[in-house]
């Protein structure tokens, strides 16, 4: 097949001890998935129905290096979060099935034009140019789900310039890995290449250009990584 111009690069992730690339296929997310965190978005978490935005897989990055500032915001976010990998898929994967499509995990960053965020929520607006930012798609290296002792439980944080921001336990999700992976297979025909970012605990604030961020989930990997000035 020939293009009338060079289609976009397959957005990848580098995998552990593996020399091929992961490439990705689409990015969800999962809104308000630890109760602290929703308890300082003034926001209740609602047990029946777990709920999801995307971002488009072009906005991901290797969190490392230097990372641009959002344009047109006053507010930009971390929420540092547990990624999962799917290395397959399908339609209506029952629970206890879920943990065989995982292909890996990782610790990201779900950047959020949260000035944006806000107003769109009050208008009752979708939430696209707040969440669905280039470059607000943040991931690690991928560690296998083979070399993952538990993936259920161990802290989360974030650091910025050497101070903890963000700190909570996986093991405080509201919706489990499993519950999740299950219920969007309900609405999505699962892929080999879907991320799935799994939810911030609390802590979130603003970013700077010139901040460095070190998140880490233990026993899943670590990330570094500088803000750096809005391009123009
Ligand atoms: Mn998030």
């Amino acid at each position: 097949m020939s293009f009338v111009f060079d289609p976009a690069a397959i957005p990848t992730l580098p995998i552990e001890g593996r020399e091929h690339e992961y490439p990705v296929h689409r990015i969800f997310c999962v809104g308000r998935n630890y109760v602290a965190h929703a308890d300082e978005m003034g926001v209740k978490v609602d047990r029946e129905s777990p709920f999801y935005f995307l971002k488009s897989a072009h906005h991901l990055a290797l969190a490392q290096g230097n990372i641009p500032m959002a344009p047109r915001t006053e507010n930009y976010h971390h929420e540092v979060e547990l990624v999962v990998a799917l290395g397959s898929g399908g339609r209506n994967i029952a629970l206890e099935a879920a943990f065989s499509h995982v292909f890996a995990y990782a610790v990201g960053l779900d950047m959020t034009r949260r000035d944006l965020q806000s107003a769109s929520k009050e208008r009752k607006r979708p939430w696209d140019t707040g969440k669905d930012v280039e470059f607000s798609a943040l991931s690690s290296p991928l560690r296998p789900a083979a070399l993952v002792a538990d993936p259920s439980k161990g802290r989360i944080s974030l650091d910025i310039n050497g101070g903890v921001r963000q700190e909570g336990d996986l093991s405080d999700h509201v919706w489990k890995i499993e519950e999740i992976i299950s219920d969007l297979s309900t609405l999505y025909t699962l892929q080999a290449g879907d991320l799935i970012f799994m939810g911030t605990p609390s802590g979130v604030g603003p970013v700077q250009a010139g901040d460095r961020l070190e998140g880490a989930i233990e026993g899943i990997g670590s990330f570094e990584l500088t803000m750096a000035p809005v391009l123009v």
